[in-house]
């Protein structure tokens, strides 16, 4: 199995002052994630984030940008597109399981799994070959009104959110 990419940001100079700063470029080789049916493509996934240091950790805020295919929801012809994604985290030493936060050892950040994650979330999931799309058969397949998607919705099962389940299938360990 190809090794794990790595993106380890070591922080312990910035963190030596308060409000330092230290841009970051991102050009990660990620296995696709699939979400779906949408997946994201095997090119580099690009951006680039500012860390900034703050009390007991950094702060990391940028963004990133990916290829993605999948295909319409309506005539499922492929379609395939880019999409720009936000990272915004706090790594913050002794955070726990804090929801909102990042917990790490105040030295190093992986931003592996915070690109990971943000892949993830970006997909489109119900992505169209062009707005207007009438599908493959109008006439056959007449659009769901509001009323009969929302019935739909109730009579199912709950489902956990997929793009959970499709992050769990990532292997970022490192000694894969
Ligand atoms: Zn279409």
């Amino acid at each position: 199995m190809a090794r794990a990419p790595r993106l380890i940001v070591d922080v312990t100079d910035l963190r030596r002052r308060l409000g330092q700063r230290r841009e970051v470029q991102i050009d990660l080789d990620l296995a696709p994630t699939t979400v779906v049916d949408t997946s994201s493509t095997a090119e580099p996934v690009v951006g680039a984030v500012v860390f900034e240091s703050i009390e007991r950790g950094v702060t990391v805020l940028g963004s990133i940008e990916l290829g993605w295919d999948g295909s319409c929801r309506r005539c499922l012809e492929p379609v395939s597109g880019r999409v720009e994604a936000e990272i915004d985290e706090i790594f913050q030493v002794g955070a726990g399981d804090h929801e909102d936060l990042r917990d790490f050892d105040g030295e190093q950040v992986d931003l592996v799994p915070v690109v990971a994650e943000t892949v993830a979330f970006a997909l489109p999931l119900a992505p169209l070959c062009r707005e207007d799309c009438p599908g493959p058969d109008p006439d056959r397949y007449p659009t769901r009104t509001e009323a009969e998607l929302e019935a739909e919705a109730a009579a199912a099962p709950p489902v956990a959110d997929p793009r959970w389940a499709a992050l769990a299938e990532l292997d970022l360990r490192d000694d894969a």
